[in-house]
């Protein structure tokens, strides 16, 4: 038996699971939010029950250590030897990352200067994992990078056609994100597809709060819609996605605003929000759409066509495409979200099993025997990806 942790610390949060692998089973899941606060919360849930304190938790080593020991108290361990492995979340690993790698004190060197390209997510992701080290020095740690699968991309893919020394001197390229959840997906959907891996062509749409989509060819990566930073692509709840970069200088100037101003507004107060002046919330802009509201309908409507722009675009860089599959909080649960996207791209021979695409939480086909590209729905897990690229140094 071994029992691997799948780790994604952010700034003030740290979300957990502790899986049995090579089984996969998940054995326990939890959160602590509010790291830094003396009303921190720390939350648990094993055999179906979930408890919830409210305590100060002042840092990550706090809350690694209060984790530990609910592991004890809860008897989910019976000593700390158990845990073999603990898995990292990174979110940037820049060029130098091509795949998870054990965290050794060289490669936590090079997650410190890849802070300069994530400020707001790697320095987080180090503290986390120098929290466990702390606590479980003997337990093996690995970085599992969100960049990662994106590295297959080519150069007509990833660089922006900008002056070249700015690509050399700082690395100013498209990286792309969320690359352990569009591998999960593809690879689901590559079993589910029943072909040789190298032969399929598969879209991965990824849309929760962020969202991006891959182009995926014979597993492999080939474009991807978030770019230097998490703010490219497709619109998504608060950020902006792609725009002419002439609106930001113009905006700074008008509204007399700083570069952290500015930047606040493309990431924090555009996307669903900044258009519908509603929320950030799907299921909010579905409901006043619904009930009239033009704002929301226009927030709609310019989300689901710019992901059906991007998904037009991969059909072609793919050249055809075996599999569109949705994942992440909107993808997995919105069936009008899908239907839109979906009615934009009949002109590829698609066509949507209605019944199929009001089902959810479960791997899906949604289109119809008929439909040229078929459509899956498939629940993203990007813990169980952190466990088994874990697992595979444990063993
Ligand atoms: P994150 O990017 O933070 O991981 P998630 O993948 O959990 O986000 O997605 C969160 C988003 O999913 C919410 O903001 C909400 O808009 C959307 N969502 C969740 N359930 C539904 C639903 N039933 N219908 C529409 N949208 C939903």
């Amino acid at each position: 038996m071994t029992k691997i942790l799948a780790v994604n610390a952010g700034s003030s949060s740290l979300k957990y699971q502790l899986l049995e692998m090579p089984s996969q089973e998940v054995i326990t899941i939890g959160l602590v939010e509010r790291i830094g606060f003396e009303d921190a919360i720390f939350n648990i849930s094993f055999n179906g029950k979930k408890t919830e304190t409210i305590q100060p938790i002042l840092n990550h080593s706090v809350a690694v250590q209060l984790l530990l020991e609910a592991l004890l108290d809860l008897k989910i361990v019976a000593s700390y030897e158990e845990i073999a492995g603990v898995g990292h979340r990174v979110v940037h690993g820049g060029e130098k990352f091509s795949k998870s790698v054990v965290v050794t004190d060289e490669v936590l060197k090079e997650l410190e200067v890849l802070s300069e390209l994530a400020p707001l997510h790697n320095p987080a992701n180090i503290t986390g994992i120098k929290a466990f080290q702390e606590k479980l020095p003997n337990a093996v740690a690995v970085a599992v990078f969100d960049t990662a699968f994106h590295q297959t991309m080519e150069k007509d893919a990833y660089l922006y056609p900008l002056r070249y020394d700015l690509y050399e001197k700082f690395g100013v390229r498209k990286y792309g994100f969320h690359g352990t959840s569009h591998q999960y997906v593809a690879e689901r959907a590559i079993d589910m597809l029943g072909k040789p891996a190298e032969d399929t062509k598969i879209i991965t749409v990824h849309i929760g709060n962020g969202g991006s989509l891959a182009a995926v060819k014979g597993g492999r990566s080939i474009d991807t819609t978030m770019g230097f930073t998490p703010l490219a692509g497709i619109m998504m709840g608060t950020r902006s996605g792609d725009v002419d970069p002439a609106v930001i200088p113009f905006i700074m100037e008008k509204e007399g605003i700083d570069v952290a101003a500015a930047v606040n507004i493309f990431n924090k107060e555009s996307g669903l929000t900044g258009v519908s002046g509603l929320s950030s919330d799907m299921r909010d802009i579905i409901n006043a759409k619904d009930s009239g509201n033009e704002q929301a309908k226009t927030a709609f409507n310019l989300f689901t066509k710019r992901i059906a722009d991007y998904i037009g675009s991969y059909y072609i860089s793919l050249e055809g495409a075996d599999a569109i599959v949705f994942t992440a909080g909107i993808g997995e649960n919105s069936a009008p979200v899908r239907e839109a996207v979906m009615g934009r791209l009949k002109i590829l021979g698609i066509d949507i099993n209605q019944e199929a695409n009001q089902k959810r939480g479960e791997e899906l086909l949604i289109s119809t025997p008929e439909s040229k590209v078929k459509v899956f729905v498939i629940p993203t897990n990007e813990e169980l990806m952190i466990a088994k690229d874990t697992y595979a140094f444990v063993k």
